[in-house]
């Protein structure tokens, strides 16, 4: 986020006091028939599987050979395993030696290396300096500023939760023709906040480059809005059921966002929250909202019936644990008041996901400027997430719950062609997620490191 938007922020309190409160925004494979049961009746299925290996490749084929490949967080993984690419999808995935690999195919060698389904960004921003304004942008800026925030961490898709939205569909369209390379965005575009609730932190960012985001003065008006803006592209809807403002938190009535989320449920699509204390959460499950933007370090700590409540509604969390660690360096606190403040963050992450809530990997990237996805995972662990966890808050999870399952968050036959290769095995240890060698999306090479 541009720095005027940082000039919102002075203190010298850190966590857990009212300054600190308006600081943070706050298988189907070749492999499962040789080796499986179903051989006999499954024997016409693996001719044909053998025909497609060993017809002629087109330029499209790719493989990935000799990789330790974890197909998906419930499966264990293929060791020495390969994967063929054919038109953008997974042809086959297993051992190595099962996989006869076309003469003219692509080959990326990966041994030593790591492969799991391409990762999902489901918290981040396309408002930066170096994405707003695509029109007067190069597809090379776009595709280098693109590959800064997303693909070289390995990210194949992103749900931008607050932008605008005209310009989010440029860049999309640029993407999707080829021109520039990047993930594939969803976006909810502009986000609904009430009379008076522009949040203080965007004022002069909004100001600065033009951009103007009504505020909602009727239902009438929002529910308006939605259809507008869905119509116009949007993949979801954000309310803003709190406000961060000069002199507290403005709270959403409930019954107006009640009648945002009805109408989007309306057209089949998510709802986001930001919030920012327990009544902004309260409005939120009260009124049927699908995801909480952010965890809440500033108000009560999380028990165990709070968030098996949040589970029982159906709520998904985007923890952006990174988010309150950068916007709590801005009041310039000791490292003892961080650990304090990060540890209650951490703490509500993890009765979150111990009352198996649905956790979608989510940073705020776009409004901070940290693109490094390290310290999120090192957080995600110190909340007690394991390796299958935080996989599947970067694959399964967002997949399922956006309704992309059939295609996307797996690595198995007729799956996009998704993929990223680490240099580590995040089962090791989590600081191998963000050790990103290549991104490959749709079976293209996005991102490969120097
Ligand atoms: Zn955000």
């Amino acid at each position: 986020m541009p720095e005027s938007v940082n000039t919102h922020f002075h203190s010298s309190e850190p966590f857990g006091t009212p300054t600190f409160v308006r600081e943070i925004l706050n298988n189907f494979s070749c492999r499962s028939y040789i080796g499986g049961m179903r051989i006999r009746f499954a024997l016409p299925l693996l001719l044909s599987c053998v025909f497609l290996v060993g017809s002629p490749s087109l330029a499209s084929d790719m493989a990935l050979v000799g990789a330790r490949i974890y197909p998906s967080p419930a499966e264990p993984p293929i060791e020495n395993g390969s994967i063929l690419i054919h038109n953008g999808h997974i042809l086959a995935v297993g051992p190595t030696a099962t996989i006869k690999v076309p003469q003219d195919a692509t080959v990326i060698d990966c041994k030593g290396l790591v492969v799991t389904a391409g990762f999902w960004n489901s918290h981040v921003h396309i408002l930066t300096a170096g994405l707003l304004h695509a029109e007067k942008l190069s597809p090379e800026e776009v595709t280098s500023q693109l590959q800064e925030m997303f693909t070289r961490w390995g990210f194949t898709t992103v749900f931008d939760i607050a932008s605008v939205l005209q310009n989010t569909a440029l860049i999309r369209r640029l993407i999707e023709s080829g021109e520039v390379n990047g993930p594939k965005i969803l976006s909810v575009g502009e986000p609904f906040w009430v009379k008076g609730g522009t949040p203080v932190y965007v004022r002069s960012f909004l100001e600065t480059n033009h951009i103007s985001i009504p505020e909602i003065e009727s239902t009438a008006q929002a529910i308006g809005r939605v259809r507008q803006q869905i119509h116009d592209g949007a993949d979801g809807i954000k309310i803003f059921a709190n406000s961060i403002e000069q002199n507290g938190i403005l709270t959403m009535p409930l019954d107006l966002a009640k009648a945002i989320v009805d109408e989007a449920h309306r057209a089949g699509k998510p709802v986001f929250a930001h919030v920012s204390n327990n009544q902004g959460i309260e409005v939120a499950v009260q009124s049927g909202v699908d995801i909480l933007a952010h965890t809440t370090p500033s108000d009560d700590l999380w028990s165990s019936p709070f968030a098996e409540r949040l589970t029982a509604a159906h709520m998904a969390l985007t923890p952006t644990l990174t988010l309150w660690d950068v916007e709590a360096r801005k009041g310039n606190p000791s490292s003892d008041q961080i650990e304090k403040g990060m540890s209650r963050a951490a703490q509500q992450l993890k009765a979150f996901s111990q009352a198996r809530g649905q956790v979608l990997f989510g940073t705020d990237v776009g409004y901070i400027e940290q693109f490094d996805t390290s310290e999120e995972f090192t957080w995600m662990s110190r909340a007690g997430m394991t390796f299958q966890k935080i996989l599947a808050s970067l694959t399964t999870s967002p997949a399922q719950r956006f309704g992309y399952s059939n295609r996307s968050g797996r690595i198995a036959q007729g799956m996009n062609a998704d993929l990223v290769v680490l240099n580590g095995d995040p089962a090791q240890s989590t600081s191998a997620f963000s050790r990103v060698r290549y991104t490959i999306r749709d079976g293209k090479v996005i991102y490969s490191k120097k």
